[in-house]
């Protein structure tokens, strides 16, 4: 099944909201195993998108349309639809009812042009909407599937969750399951991963291996087809273990998890607790550990100690270490991680310094990280980073490098 996803409304087109319909769709499309072949983005105008949808209806199985099912002149799409198909819309009665319901629980009435929204196509099918007005609509026309779904995505999501997956489950060949797995790495770039398993991609196509680079991390998607969950588990098998068995040393989880989620897991299972102090961090190390729910076993606190001032008050490092050395400086970075550590009594001490930009300090490059951990019984180990990207992104780095030092030492 090759599908096209067409997002409906000016705003788009004038960049005052983003399409991340369409990264959702296509993200859950890939899941069901079809194919999305174009995304296309039209505004709230009646003759391009028919338009758009006549040339969709040349190259897709499968049509989605998001937006444009209100109630107002510039929802057009259900009405296109019903042109370009030639299926009549009738009154839908329960969709009107519960039109009512939603104005009258809300206390507001309804006004006429709110009746449109109970407009559905003759034999096809609605998708009831728990979370506003419109329903989800599908028909099938001119050997395709359209399917009609409301613009914001607090209602399109789980519409699409509830009953639009069910809908395509079954219109796909029954004896098939599309199962993945997601191998998760950390400290080693998308193109040395790509190049270590080439093979692998370009030999493989059940299971399909597909990289993605994403703030710093690697991630592989093992997309495997077969009759069932499990015969897909087999086939992932193999190329799974050829890759651990080349890049295993990476690889830090598989599934839906993060670098924090398995450091406080195995700080858990393992009965430690770590502290920090950050500077260029600014605190979204102990962001992300406190982001993972229970981490208060494994955390114990932090300071975020941005000036120089801080870190000699706070934790007692030495001016002369400062300014010999420089706050960005891998002695600073061990102070750091060991003076955590003291001063919370945690068993580990984490330390980061660095310069996020976008200008230098103390004539350092920007991107230059020092990650320190302190550990029991254990020389202080610091590792220097020079970190590429904007502000943002070298901190969400800095951050993972400082989490993933510590997930190397618990393993
Ligand atoms: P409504 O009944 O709210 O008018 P609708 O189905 O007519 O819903 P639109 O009018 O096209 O949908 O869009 C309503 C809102 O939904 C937009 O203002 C925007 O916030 C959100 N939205 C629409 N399309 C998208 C999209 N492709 N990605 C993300 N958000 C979207
Ligand atoms: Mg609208």
């Amino acid at each position: 099944m090759r599908a096209e996803i067409v997002a409906v409304g000016t705003e788009l087109l004038l960049g005052q909201i983003v399409n991340t319909n369409a990264q959702f769709l296509s993200e859950e499309l890939a899941k069901l195993g079809i194919d999305v072949h174009y995304q296309t983005v039209v505004g709230d105008n009646r003759k391009r998108l028919e338009h758009v949808i006549r040339h969709a209806n040349g190259r897709a199985d499968v049509i989605i349309l998001s937006g444009g099912l209100g109630p107002t002149d510039d929802d057009l799409t259900r009405d296109v639809v019903s042109e370009v198909t030639g299926v009549p819309l009738v009154m839908h009665p329960p969709s009107l009812s519960r039109l009512k319901d939603f104005f009258e629980r809300r206390g507001r009435s309804m006004t006429e042009n709110n009746r449109k929204q109970a407009l559905v196509f003759k034999g096809g099918t609605v998708f009831p909407n728990e979370n506003g007005t419109a329903p989800g609509l599908a028909v099938e026309a001119n050997a395709c599937h359209y399917v009609l779904l409301p613009g914001p995505p607090r209602e399109l999501k789980p519409m699409f969750r509830k009953h639009v997956i069910p809908y395509f489950r079954r219109l796909l060949p029954s004896e098939e399951v599309v199962h993945s797995r997601v191998l998760r790495f950390f400290g080693i770039g998308e193109s040395q991963l790509e190049t270590d398993i080439m093979d692998l991609i370009h030999c493989q196509d059940n299971p399909t291996i597909a990289p993605l680079a994403k703030e710093g991390e690697v991630t592989l998607r093992l997309t495997a087809k077969a009759a069932s969950v499990a015969e897909a588990e087999a086939l992932i098998e193999r190329p799974e273990k050829e890759i651990r068995r080349r890049v295993g040393q990476y690889l830090y989880g598989t599934g839906d998890v993060t670098l924090a989620e398995v450091v406080v897991k195995r700080l858990t299972a393992l009965r430690k607790t770590v502290a920090l102090a950050e500077s260029c961090t600014g605190g979204l190390v102990a962001n992300m550990i406190t982001s993972v729910p229970g981490s208060s076993e494994a955390f114990l606190g932090g300071y975020v100690c941005y000036s120089g001032k801080a870190k000699r008050k706070w934790l007692g490092i030495p001016a002369s270490v400062l300014e010999e050395h420089g706050t960005v400086s891998e002695q600073t970075a061990r102070w750091l991680a060991e003076k955590s550590r003291a001063r919370i009594s945690s068993d580990y001490g984490i330390g980061v310094t660095g310069v996020a930009g976008p200008d230098r300090v103390e004539d350092k490059p920007v991107g230059l990280v020092y990650v320190g951990l302190a550990s029991p019984g254990k020389e202080t180990v610091v590792k220097p980073l020079q970190l590429t990207g904007l502000r943002e992104t070298i901190q969400v780095r800095a951050a993972k490098h400082a989490l993933h030092l510590l997930y190397q030492h618990l393993i």
